[in-house]
């Protein structure tokens, strides 16, 4: 049946048979892997997939490829026909039975939402081998002071060890997207350590100060209603602009204002994305 791709959903169709190979070589399922693949449209990974695994799941919101898949893949395959971002990982990963191994090439206008619905999920992902823009996989492994690095350099290197694994050509997906892309891994079982002793925290202030990027620590913290008194014997250095901050630096902050949580938290704060 022909489908005619719909920009609206981030249709970019993978062509190249080589890349989607290399691709399901990376990710490296095993048959008893709880495999869950977002946005499968036409199904290239997922045929690639079922040929080393008895079944998988996928999600899939196009109202006409979800029955082209089922009746493609039959009872190989369990299509949840609905967008991933109102699909619990949690209740997902309870149905399947085991911990979720996530593959997808997804819409790039959704990439940050769907990272964070992952991240928020946790620990029902284990893993994501995810295509994305090039750029926003640049800064998901960017170190610290290098332009790229930034909010989403920090969360998901805090919740993850992050690994680009290769570049595919534009020319390798039809309609051929305005963008290059990457292939990134994201392995949840090897977050940062030590962990924040207050989570929520440790968020609050990385996006705190983050949203004030040119500006001194000392002058995000402040908007975060730090009282002046509680800033004098922090260990990090708050002449240091966000961007200069290690993972560590920002986990070390966030426990040394464990005491101000209900405090910090109550702060409303720009909300920047990425
Ligand atoms: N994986 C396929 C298709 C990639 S295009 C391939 O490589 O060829 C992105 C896919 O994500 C499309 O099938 C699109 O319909 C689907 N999609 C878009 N928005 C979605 C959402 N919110 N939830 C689930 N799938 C979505």
């Amino acid at each position: 049946m022909m489908h005619r791709a719909k920009k609206s959903l981030g249709q970019n169709f993978l062509q190249d048979a080589n890349v989607a190979q290399k691709i399901i070589k990376v990710f490296d399922a095993r048959p008893e892997d709880g495999v869950v693949e977002i946005g499968p449209g036409k199904g290239a990974l997922t045929a690639l997939l079922l040929q080393t695994l008895p079944h998988c799941t996928v999600i899939e919101l196009d109202n006409d490829l979800a029955p082209m898949l089922q009746e493609q893949f039959g009872e190989k395959i369990t299509v949840i026909h609905n967008d991933i971002l109102n699909v619990s990982m949690t209740e997902l990963r309870e149905q399947i039975g085991k911990p979720i191994r996530l593959i997808g090439n997804i819409p790039y206008n959704i990439t940050t939402p769907i990272l964070f619905h992952v991240v928020d999920s946790l620990p029902a992902v284990k893993d994501f081998l995810v295509m994305m823009q090039t750029e926003v996989a640049q800064r998901i492994v960017a170190k610290p002071r290098t332009k790229e690095y930034g909010i989403l350099s920090i969360l998901l290197q805090y919740y993850s060890t992050p690994k680009m694994q290769f570049a595919v050509s534009r020319n390798s997906f039809f309609p051929i997207p305005n963008v290059s892309s990457a292939i990134l891994h994201l392995d949840f079982e090897h977050p940062f350590a030590p962990k924040a002793t207050h989570e929520q925290l440790f968020r609050k202030i990385v996006r705190g100060t983050f949203g004030k990027r040119r500006k001194t620590l000392r002058n995000g913290l402040k908007g975060l209603d730090i009282p002046v008194a509680e800033l004098e014997g922090l260990s990090v250095d708050l002449e240091l602009r966000p961007e200069e901050l290690s993972v560590a630096d920002f986990v070390q902050l966030s426990n040394e204002l464990v005491h101000l949580a209900p405090q910090i938290l109550n702060t409303t704060t720009e909300e920047v994305d990425g």
